[in-house]
């Protein structure tokens, strides 16, 4: 007896779901690759790799083998007075990868606890050295996660309004472009004469939420430039774009000034296991490293640095950084830019837009974020076995990294159908 869809329904509270109106969910009873197979033997390309995680293919086999021997060695154990080998090597292998000024790693389980702490972290810097500074700087329309901190310095509040009066104080900013970027440093050279501004978060290159929204690394690079110059800590938000998807290592490896504070997590184990790593640089760690234990960072999470999540991060990193994995990521961006001249001037699309294997098109009409064209949309896509999430009127893919040309060839065609669907 399966029957998985039905029988969730009775005690089950899914995400991000009005289940009055969104009742059914579909039962899930295999992944391996790019695909994931559903209770009924149908299959599906995975084509947003299980919201960014699962990059290097479901049930990898490589991964899984080195998380069972390590299941067998060590499961968990406290991370506070102790330590194990799966995390060490891990710092020792990240930090070799994390752009040059990284020099500590914070471990906790999820995105939003990855940002949640980087806000702390900004935040008791300045209270440790005695600043007043209670102000946070975000981008309109970033995403950075679903607790309180993070909910306060995401832009996308739509379904925010029972808790707004409860954030922290939060100041936004356009992301920059060409034109309005002189406009936009003035301002903030402006603000910054008040020092009361504490940090500044950003998802660098690609908002993921906000629909995979880009814009350009050197209007970034002097925003971040003058902040840093003003005292602002600095924090990047790289849940998303972090292990490859943007053609680097991570997205802030191509701005020219790094960031002080790094937050981690999807893709960063693989999508075999949770976790999440805040890592920062030796200046804003010395602001915690006192004789007073007041001024250490109190914060921590039971499943700190699991060892079997350190495994999988560690395997990952391995695959990341292999010829193979390489290629497939530079075959995929490829492939990705020849089907969007393919694509680009069709009638129904506005504009497509494209950072190493995130490929993004917005189709020529306006839509609510879970309205009816992006329901009819998503049955589209998986009636031809394609797994893909509509976000608004864009639909993007990013898919893992070891997907096939022939899958990748399905999921264009997919997309060019349902472009037929667009009034
Ligand atoms: C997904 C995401 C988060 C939140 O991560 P969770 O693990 O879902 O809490 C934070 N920031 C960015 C940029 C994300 O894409």
């Amino acid at each position: 007896m399966k029957n998985l869809s039905k029988r969730d329904q009775k005690h089950i509270w899914h995400p991000l779901t009005q289940h009055k109106l969104h009742p059914k969910m579909l039962g899930i009873v295999k992944a391996k690759g790019a695909l994931l197979y559903d209770e009924n033997g149908r299959e599906y390309i995975d084509g947003i790799s299980s919201w960014y995680t699962s990059v290097y293919g479901h049930c990898n086999a490589y991964i899984l083998d080195r998380v069972y021997r390590q299941m067998q060695q060590l499961d968990q154990v406290v991370f506070s007075g102790f330590t194990h080998e799966p995390a060490v090597l891990l710092s020792e292998e990240l930090i070799q990868l994390l752009p040059y000024n990284q020099e500590k790693l914070f471990f906790s389980d999820n995105g939003s606890t990855a940002t949640e702490i980087g806000i702390k972290m900004a935040l008791q810097y300045h209270f440790n050295r005695g600043e007043k500074r209670s102000i946070l700087l975000a981008f309109e329309d970033g995403f950075h996660g679903d607790t309180f901190g993070a909910m306060s310095v995401s832009g996308l509040s739509v379904y925010n309004g029972p808790f707004e009066d409860f954030f922290i104080e939060v100041e936004r900013i356009p992301v920059p472009t060409e034109d309005n970027i002189e406009t936009l440093l003035a301002q903030l050279k402006e603000r910054l004469k008040q020092k009361n501004i504490a940090g500044f978060i950003y998802e660098p290159l690609v908002q993921g939420a906000a629909a995979m929204q880009m814009h350009n690394a050197q209007g970034l690079c002097r925003i971040l430039r003058l902040l840093k110059l003003n005292g602002v800590i600095t924090i990047a938000d790289e849940v998303m774009t972090g292990f490859g998807k943007t053609g680097t290592f991570f997205a802030s490896d191509q701005l020219t000034v790094k960031p002080d504070i790094i937050c981690l997590s999807k893709a960063l184990t693989a999508g075999m296991v949770p976790m999440a790593i805040t890592s920062c640089t030796q200046r804003v760690y010395d602001a915690f490293y006192s004789d007073e234990i007041a001024k250490g960072l109190f914060h921590g999470h039971t499943y700190t640095a699991n060892p079997l999540a350190c495994t999988a991060a560690l395997a990952g990193l391995e695959l990341l950084q292999s010829a193979e994995m390489q290629a497939n990521i530079r075959r995929i961006s490829k492939s990705h830019s020849v089907f969007d001249k393919k694509i680009k001037n069709h009638p129904k699309v506005a504009r497509t837009r494209q950072c190493g294997i995130i490929y993004a098109l917005d189709l020529v009409v306006e839509m609510e974020r879970y309205g009816n064209l992006r329901d009819r949309l998503f049955d589209h896509f998986m009636d031809h076995g394609v797994f893909l999430r509509p976000l608004g009127n864009t639909i993007y893919i990013l898919a893992p990294y070891i997907t096939s040309d022939e899958q990748l060839g399905r999921i264009y065609s997919a997309i060019e159908s349902a472009l037929e669907l667009v009034g």
